[in-house]
């Protein structure tokens, strides 16, 4: 016999709990099933204890340039266990509220790992359910590429489960989550090397941030190795090696790190048995409403390929939720102009086009206006990272089609700036707008000259 429900979730992570949270509040009979703990890779080894460990670099940071300002602070040594302990618990904590919260809402929890039996059945070992809507939220995993001695390497889920503070480690990728896991431990006391296949950091961003982001990472003492093609991972006499196709070798590690990018949770959900359509890196193809090439079944967050983030995620589910028992037929997320942070040290934010994407879309028309300065924080230090930020603006009209910062509080500043973007405002509006003084934020409405390119015309 098989119990049979209104939707079921598949995951328990950012985007199903959206759509088993909301389809529940419109009265609808919801399975939430889940494999690990709910939260999903956001809260249990993702965002959060990624945060939690950013507050905790910062603050090492802040205790270092404090004598400068007079602050008779200094650090006796950093207490990894405290801070691993401090953050489990507050996880646990947020694990708790899911659990209760779930119940709460009436949700039906099924623990354990879900495959399809046919385009209305999954089962969860020999428990068939079935349900007239089936939402696959499942999201990724981090991939571990196969060669010599890649088993030796941790990825992001074994840097969050590490119990002691590794003394010296080698990061393998140069995307956002090898920079955010260097940025952290580099601030709280070990050495970094990091190794990129691209030529420069962070390749998918903005140029003016890259080059930014690599003075900042030297100021840092962070060894960067570019076009550095790894071949396999070793262990000799000095700790573990780096051995790239082109025959250098980086010896000495206590940890390395896989920071290659993240594969789809699609191979174990027997999809066939659905007639799911698959895209070959696992990603399930949807349309602008999220729904799958079959009716009745859709997906939600990773699993999607578009914008990999936990509020998009969220977003996707709450409007699936909204569109199917709230009967708002043509609500659907819009994946245009979603805004970012890099939890760098300094961070990063960007919404909309980086320069390269904008001239491919609007040629000749566009007009750039960018800024480089070390922020008033650190100027009673004798170093401070430096602070960037580029307008990209589009069209007779300069619409600002792309913001892009690198610096102390862009992190927050890229909320409200993401807003003026998705309004469609323009460089006049941000002229418009009466600076705050003294801060950052205010080069952002201030900026006059624009940018002339070697070989632009007017
Ligand atoms: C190190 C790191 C840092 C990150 N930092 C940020 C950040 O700062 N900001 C941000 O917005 N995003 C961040 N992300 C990305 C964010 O975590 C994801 O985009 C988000 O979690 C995606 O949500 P999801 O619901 O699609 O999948 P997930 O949150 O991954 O949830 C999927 C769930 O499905 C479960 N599952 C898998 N297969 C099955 C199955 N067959 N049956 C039942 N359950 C199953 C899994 O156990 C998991 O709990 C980060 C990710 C990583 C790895």
């Amino acid at each position: 016999m098989s119990q049979h429900f209104d939707v079921i979730a598949i995951g328990g992570g950012s985007g199903g709990l959206a759509i088993a949270e909301k389809a529940a509040q419109f009265g609808q009979r919801v399975a939430l099933i889940e494999g690990a703990k709910l939260g999903g890779t956001c809260v249990n080894v993702g965002c959060v204890p990624k945060k939690v460990m950013w507050y905790a670099a910062n603050l090492a940071s802040a205790v270092a340039d404090a004598p400068d300002y007079g602050v008779q602070a200094h650090s006796d040594g950093f207490d990894w266990g405290k801070l691993i302990a401090g953050r489990n618990q507050y996880i646990a904590n947020i694990n708790g509220y899911w659990n209760g919260y779930a119940e709460r809402l009436g949700l039906t929890r099924i623990d354990g790992y879900a495959r399809f039996v046919d385009a209305r059945t999954v089962a969860v070992g020999d428990q068939h359910y079935t349900a007239d809507h089936i939402v696959i939220a499942t999201g990724g995993r981090p991939i571990v590429p196969r060669m010599p001695g890649a088993e030796l390497g941790i990825t992001s889920d074994g840097f969050f489960a590490l119990e002691e503070q590794p003394k010296r480690v080698a990061i393998i990728g140069g995307g956002y989550i090898g920079v955010e896991l260097a940025g952290v431990l580099s601030a709280l006391g070990t050495e970094i090397t990091i190794v990129a296949l691209e030529d420069r950091m962070l390749a998918l961003f903005d140029p003016l941030i890259s080059e930014t982001l690599t003075e900042n990472m030297k100021l840092h003492g962070i060894d960067m190795h570019l076009q550095f093609e790894v071949a396999g991972i070793e262990r000799d006499e000095q700790g573990l090696v780096l051995a790239a196709r082109d025959g250098q070798r980086l010896t000495g590690f206590d940890q390395v790190i896989w920071a290659v990018g993240r594969a789809p949770n699609t191979r174990e959900l027997n999809l066939e048995a659905a007639g799911v359509t698959v895209e070959r890196s696992g990603v399930i193809p949807t349309d602008a409403y999220q729904n799958t090439n079959v009716p009745g079944i859709y997906a939600i967050g990773d699993i999607a390929g578009r914008e990999l983030l936990t509020p998009v995620a969220i977003a996707a589910g709450r409007r699936l939720a909204e569109r199917l028992f709230n009967d708002k037929p043509d609500l659907k997320l819009d994946y245009e102009n979603v805004p970012t942070v890099v939890f760098a040290h300094p961070p990063i934010g960007k919404v909309g086009l980086t320069e390269p994407e904008a001239r491919e879309r609007y040629g000749d028309t566009l007009t750039i206006y960018e800024t480089s300065f070390t922020p008033m924080r650190y100027s009673l230090n004798a170093h401070g990272p430096k602070t960037a930020m580029k307008l990209v603006c589009a069209g007779a009209d300069e619409k600002v089609v792309g913001i892009h910062l690198i610096g102390d509080g862009v992190d927050e500043m890229m909320q409200g700036f993401g807003v003026a973007v998705k309004m469609g405002a323009t460089k006049a509006d941000l002229d418009n707008t009466v600076a705050i003084h003294p801060c950052s934020a205010e080069e952002l409405v201030t900026m006059k000259e624009p940018v002339r390119r070697p070989g632009q015309s007017g």
